[in-house]
């Protein structure tokens, strides 16, 4: 694994005051290898290095850093822009309706991804979106795309095999301008390998369309394929962007470090899941710092920021500004709030990898066990006591600690630590806690 590699190449560089071309030349072999071994494609590498070589020589290991913590630096920033620097969102400055065309092989999640795009627009834009399957080869194919479209509560323009892409492409195009449609997502048809014939079709819709924003979407787990993927619809499309999918089962994260390089096109989205809510947007700086394992913080505060409940986040800061204070059913909504986010383990995971570490040294699957014994505590409590746990006493204690079948010791462990936690919620409360929840809310 890239991530564990590096951090072992990095502990060899030690006490050094500068890095020199000598004292990098192991460490850039490992990442190259390292590299080649995620799947990043060789002529990428090649000037990957090349690029980490050149910033880093002459570079002064300042302060309290160490050479290898130096290097991690131009090694992140550099693979930071090898992925585009900053996120770069949607174009849809169109006369509407917006069209975007999703291109790619098959399988590469082109309509689900169209249902994702569908969902995230209306949702997040209050975009009014048609879609449209122009896959005529696969009657399944536009029925996946009416069940996503559904799902997504979007509007779906119906398309039937006997007809002609392009054809298909007109009438929903029509229909989009007569039904004042702010945005019109045109699915397509895929091949399982690369092929003139699926090209001449995407071209011509393309030519059809004149499309906004053009999308080539693409497995992250083909790895060194996926260079030879995007390079072919590179050549055949005025792309604008790259949709990147399937990363969460994407152990190597080779193909985002070389599709963008191979194309000259920004990955807009990252593809995290089936479901339509898996797409987030992609940010380079991070994936870099999750390539290089420096923990994704960033993208853990906006699954956060997905996932509280916009309502009780507003109660909640609302009962601190009041002044009425955290009491044991925030305590347990938190907790709920931890599971939406993926559960412990997840949370886990995105966290640097010296807590990570650190965290998984209590065993495997310890974190959840806790957090399952502390929410049947909680559970055993009256709705009263949970609101005011100072009135929990021995026989309180006992009756509670009977009811979630644990001893009373972990009832006063418990009871401790709220006590702890409810002492940083007042002094977060006085520098305005509310504040805060409106900042994770964005
Ligand atoms: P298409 O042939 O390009 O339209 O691909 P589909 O949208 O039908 O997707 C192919 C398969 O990949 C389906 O089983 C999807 O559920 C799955 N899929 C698509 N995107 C993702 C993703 O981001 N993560 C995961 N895990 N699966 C995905
Ligand atoms: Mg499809």
């Amino acid at each position: 694994n890239l991530t564990q590699r590096l951090a072992r190449v990095m502990k060899t560089l030690k006490g050094e005051a500068r890095l020199t071309e000598s004292n990098i030349a192991d460490a850039l072999r490992e990442v190259r290898m390292a590299l080649l071994e995620a799947d990043v494609a060789l002529p990428v590498v090649k000037d990957f290095i090349a690029a980490v070589k050149e910033k880093a020589v002459g570079e002064e290991v300042i302060g309290s850093l160490s050479p290898g913590q130096a290097l991690v630096g131009v090694v992140h920033r550099e693979m930071t822009k090898l992925m585009g620097e900053a996120h770069q969102g949607l174009n849809l400055a169109a006369q509407p309706p917006a069209i975007v065309l999703m291109a790619g092989l098959q399988g590469a999640g082109k309509t689900t991804t169209t249902g994702k795009l569908a969902k995230l627009l209306k949702e997040t834009q209050k975009k009014k979106v048609l879609v449209v399957s122009c896959d005529v080869y696969r009657p399944a194919a536009i029925e996946q795309l009416k069940t996503v479209a559904a799902q997504a509560g979007v509007e779906f323009f119906p398309s039937s095999p006997s007809d002609k892409p392009e054809a298909i492409a007109a009438a929903a195009v029509d229909y989009a301008k007569r039904h004042y449609f702010d945005v019109l997502l045109v699915d397509t048809a895929g091949r399982l390998a690369i092929d003139a014939e699926m090209m001449d079709e995407i071209k011509r819709l393309h030519a059809a369309l004149n499309p906004v924003e053009t999308l080539f979407v693409v497995d992250a787990m083909l790895g060194q394929d996926a260079v030879n993927t995007a390079r072919a619809f590179g050549e055949a499309l005025p792309l604008t962007g790259v949709i990147l999918t399937k990363l969460d089962g994407d152990a190597r994260g080779g193909a985002a470090l070389s599709v963008r390089h191979v194309t000259g096109k920004p990955i807009k989205f990252a593809g995290v899941g089936e479901k339509l809510s898996g797409l987030e947007a992609f940010h380079p700086e991070r994936m870099a710092s999750r390539v290089l394992g420096m923990g994704d913080i960033l993208s853990l505060v906006e699954e956060a920021r997905k996932s509280v409940d916009e309502e009780q986040a507003k109660a909640f800061a609302q009962k601190l500004k009041s002044g009425k204070g955290f009491d044991l059913n925030d305590f347990k909504d938190q907790i709920g709030q931890m599971r939406k986010m993926g559960g412990m383990s997840a949370f886990m995971d995105k966290l640097p990898a010296q807590f990570a570490q650190a965290a998984s040294q209590l065993g495997g699957g310890a974190e959840e066990k806790m957090i399952r014994r502390v929410e049947g505590i909680i559970n055993s409590m009256t709705p009263l006591e949970r609101s005011k746990p100072e009135l929990i006493k021995a026989s309180r204690k006992r009756r509670i600690a009977a009811g979630a079948g644990v001893q009373v010791q972990e009832v006063n462990r418990l009871l401790n630590q709220f006590e702890q936690t409810q002492k940083v919620m007042k002094q977060f409360s006085k520098g305005g806690i509310a504040k805060l929840m409106r900042g994770m809310k964005g």
